[in-house]
């Protein structure tokens, strides 16, 4: 029998127009309205609590049109404006906040990427700007030619214009990670702001906050310490991002409830999934597209469609 989920994915929820980065890529908060009042009229809202249910007892059956929601990184949007909304309305909401964001204090460097292409929204600059501090790092690094990396910047994306992709590409993944984190750094500075303290604090929710949320059944899960692209690290890299996040969890009170994984940018491996099922992992969020049968799918790689892809 078929056990069909939509499983939503979120990021920033928040009053745009009325913010220091109107250019932010974030869903306003009207249309979150909008949103949570079509999924309660079109679809039931389920817990994580549901699904662990449905795949422990063959007899236990979701019900039709099931629905979970899911947000990201931490944001203090999260208990801003998404948590009241939620509550109000009696859903559940699964929250995957990154160690380093909430406990540390330190900006991810996704974060940093986005709002430094908010604050200063001129991409082409800002490409070149990454492109022109490369030749710092040539003597150290073996990196590609200028033009070799300009090159990649024609390809096409569904959400951003191809210099916005070449521009996060770069400095996401395509140089080696110690120049990536320095001049993301270096960035992040000259656009953005030089206190990355005070910043985070704005920015993420507080260990209060996420335990308010747990009183009110909203649920908690990992999602590593660093936010890096887990199947590119060492299995002993793996597990610590593993271990930072369980005690996150442990700190919140809600280790080893039926805890769930989800993977930053959508990142595992087989090594990663193997950790996981050791350890007594019940769930693993993806980024794949589409909506999940728990009768036929991995427990642990289960797909998430993005908020804009939620048909209305
Ligand atoms: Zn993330």
């Amino acid at each position: 029998m078929s056990q069909q989920v939509t499983i939503v994915m979120y990021h920033y929820v928040r009053p745009l127009e009325r913010s220091r980065f109107p250019t932010l890529k974030a869903l306003s908060i009207e249309r979150f309205v909008r949103q949570l009042d079509h999924i309660v009229a079109a679809y039931h809202p389920v817990t994580v609590e549901q699904i662990l249910e449905s795949l422990r007892s063959p007899g236990y059956e979701l019900p039709p049109r099931s629905i979970l929601l899911t947000f990201d990184d931490g944001y203090s949007d999260h208990f801003q404006h998404v948590f009241p909304h939620l509550d109000s309305r009696g859903i559940q909401g699964c929250f995957f906040p990154p160690v380093k964001a909430v406990l540390h204090h330190k900006v991810l460097d996704v974060n940093k990427i986005q709002f430094t292409l908010a604050a200063y929204p001129d991409p082409y600059a800002l490409l070149n700007d990454v492109l022109s501090l490369l030749d710092e790092y040539r003597s150290e690094y073996e990196l590609e030619s200028v033009d070799d990396y300009r090159n990649r910047a024609r390809e096409v994306h569904r959400y951003d214009s191809a210099t916005v992709i070449a521009f996060k590409r770069l400095l996401q993944r395509e140089l080696p990670e110690p120049v990536r984190r320095d001049i993301v750094n270096r960035l992040f500075q000259k656009y953005v702001t030089l206190d990355e303290a005070a910043f985070a604090s704005e920015l993420y929710m507080t260990p209060e906050q996420m335990s308010c949320m747990i009183r009110h059944g909203m649920h908690f899960g990992c999602h590593g310490y660093s936010h890096a692209w887990m199947d590119q690290l060492t299995t002993e890299a793996q597990s610590h991002e593993v271990d930072q996040s369980l005690g996150l969890l442990e700190k919140l009170g809600c280790a080893g409830k039926g805890w769930t994984m989800c993977y930053p940018y959508g990142g595992y491996n087989a090594s990663l999934l193997k950790m996981l099922q050791d350890r007594g992992c019940q769930l693993g969020f993806s980024v794949e597209p589409r909506i999940a049968d728990l009768a036929a799918e991995n427990p642990l790689t289960l797909p998430r469609i993005d908020t804009n892809d939620l048909p209305s």
